[in-house]
């Protein structure tokens, strides 16, 4: 007999017990699934996110703010090292010059 495949609920991370829960599959071809209704509504009706509810295991440890605070610094980082890069493309070819 072969180990049935381990599945995690799409919204909330919960793993679903084998023989429970639904799968859906959106008319693009990607597949969710969920273990109730209540992640089903949040996901594909309400549009929420997972990470912005505490009752999901995607919510982060320091809350959500400070999450959301970690990712607009690593925006920035990556905004200045671009520019950076770019800085030393332009030393490299001067041609484009700032109006
Ligand atoms: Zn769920």
């Amino acid at each position: 007999m072969s180990p049935v495949e381990q599945r995690v609920c799409s919204f909330c991370g919960q793993p679903l017990e084998p023989g429970t829960g639904m799968m859906f599959i959106k008319k693009d071809g990607s597949v969710y699934y969920f273990d109730r209704q209540r992640c089903q509504t949040s996901l594909l009706y309400q549009h929420r996110l997972g990470r912005r509810f505490k009752w999901t295991k995607h919510y982060p440890r320091g809350g959500a703010k400070a999450a959301e605070e970690e990712i607009r610094k690593q925006q920035v980082a990556a905004e200045i090292a671009k520019a950076e890069t770019a800085e030393k493309a332009g030393k490299k070819a001067p041609a484009k010059a700032k109006r």
